[in-house]
């Protein structure tokens, strides 16, 4: 999450540019199944975080301002966690 870093990453285009306002960590989790429980949300920038993933069109999502993000993250973090891996 630094300012003072050389891009490497997709995310760090958004680290760099963006105002980061929170983050979150799920352990033992897999990307690919948290991206398909939050298929609901929109993908910004197809093929943005998953150059290496033949699964999914994106590992970037969306979120709505309006959307009340810990309920939603706490159904997303469910789902991913009863999805087969
Ligand atoms: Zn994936």
């Amino acid at each position: 999450m630094r300012k003072d870093k050389r891009a490497h990453w997709h995310v760090d285009q958004l680290t760099l540019a963006g105002q980061i306002l929170g983050a979150f960590i799920l352990e033992s989790g897999d990307e690919c199944a948290l991206n398909a429980a939050l298929d609901g949300l929109p993908i910004p920038l197809p093929g943005f975080g998953s150059s290496d993933c033949r699964r999914c069109a994106a590992h970037l999502r969306l979120w709505p301002k309006q959307a009340a993000l810990p309920s939603d993250w706490e159904n997303a973090r469910k789902a991913a966690e009863s999805s087969p891996a």
